[in-house]
């Protein structure tokens, strides 16, 4: 396939390996956002093949872990409604509320379908007049566009049966909450590359400049990845601060305009609770006052909710970049993926799910 062998070339694999190695005379440490981007490095091995003083940390880009627990504890309280038709992405139902996850609530009777985008579960509110239909709308800046079409499309349909549970969160305040942190170890970063497919890379020049960061926009295979770090090392070791394109076959500074467009016609910024992190200023948005009907929080008046988090799982700090997985004492044991505790050990983009799968051995 093309722009996908090429990527997974082992000769360009090393090529691109040589380049860091002569490059590096310094320890750094650099966090790739994207949860994908962390699948590949444990998948191929990526962090085996780098010369020692690079330590690679994952960041929060796993739309599925970040979803904080009190959004799906109302997604469970919604999907309990009689006369609900809960849509969701896949990943969704394993990922542990409170009191266990929506396949339980399916298992109790309730109407819970897995759907591949907003617009299927458009189909199914024209489908089912007499149903509320309610669509789960998580992710990053790579889902919103879509999310905020589905409203669009059923504004334009007449609709009165259909809405979103909105749990829309950003990269680049994330990235501000990790490096403003008095924890923080971050000295570069892989920006993720789908996400600036959406919104270009100028909101992080400026976090490049405040924090003294390198930013290298970076893809998803193995060369790719690596040429990513090959830039941020190059960076760091000239104290460049500054945001560089490594996945220029794909991204632009600008974006893709129309579908920020229609995040805009549909979408305010609002603060956003992070699982396992917390409060992030301004780090998610909510639909615009003007299409209160199609918020589900709205519509169902679920109320306060106070979830239970457990005590064992550690998360937040590992999304933070401050651990990794195998320190967390429930690795392995009483977390798996079959039966896990975190939502870290559910997503396919999860960093607890990547170390499960391909580094329980290191
Ligand atoms: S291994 Fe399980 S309990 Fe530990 S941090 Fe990951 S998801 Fe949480």
């Amino acid at each position: 396939m093309k722009y996908l062998k090429e990527y997974r070339d082992s000769k360009l694999v090393h090529g691109v390996i040589d380049k860091i190695t002569r490059s590096i005379n310094h320890n750094w440490i650099i966090m790739e956002i994207c949860g994908g981007q962390t699948h590949s490095i444990m998948k191929y091995g990526l962090n085996q093949l780098l010369p020692e003083g690079i330590e690679l940390v994952h960041g929060p880009g796993c739309p599925v872990c970040v979803t904080s627990l009190e959004m799906i504890d109302k997604a469970h309280a919604i999907a309990s409604q009689p006369g609900v038709i809960f849509t969701s992405y896949g990943d969704m139902l394993r990922v542990p509320g409170s009191q266990g996850d929506l396949f339980s609530v399916r298992a109790s009777g309730n109407d819970i379908r897995v759907v591949y985008s907003s617009l299927d579960a458009i189909k199914i509110a024209q489908d089912n007049p007499d149903k509320q239909v309610v669509f789960f709308a998580i992710g990053f800046e790579t889902t919103a566009p879509a999310n905020a079409m589905s409203v669009l499309h059923a504004q334009k349909l007449g609709l009165k049966n259909f809405s979103l549970l909105v749990s829309q969160v950003r990269v680049p305040p994330a990235m501000h909450a990790i490096l403003g942190s008095a924890n923080n170890r971050i000295q570069g970063f892989l920006a993720a590359g789908h996400v600036c497919t959406v919104m270009g890379y100028w909101e992080y020049v400026p976090i490049a400049h405040q924090y003294k960061v390198p930013i290298v926009v970076t893809g998803f295979e193995p060369v790719d990845i690596l040429q990513g770090i090959l830039f941020v090392i190059r960076d760091l070791e000239q104290n460049i601060y500054e945001v560089e394109n490594a996945y220029s076959r794909v991204v632009n500074y600008e974006g893709n305009k129309p579908a920020q467009n229609i995040i805009e016609q549909v979408f305010v910024e609002c603060d956003q609770k992070w699982r396992g992190i917390g409060n992030i200023p301004r780090s998610g948005w909510r639909l615009k006052p003007e299409l209160i009907e199609y918020d589900a929080e709205d519509r169902f008046q679920v109320g306060e909710i106070t979830p239970t988090e457990s005590p064992l799982c550690i998360s937040g700090q590992i999304l933070q970049g401050l651990v990794k997985p195998m320190n967390c004492p429930a690795f392995a044991s009483q977390c798996t993926p079959e039966s896990p505790l975190g939502a870290t050990m559910v997503s396919s983009e999860g960093a607890c799910a990547a170390y499960y799968r391909y580094g329980r051995s290191l």
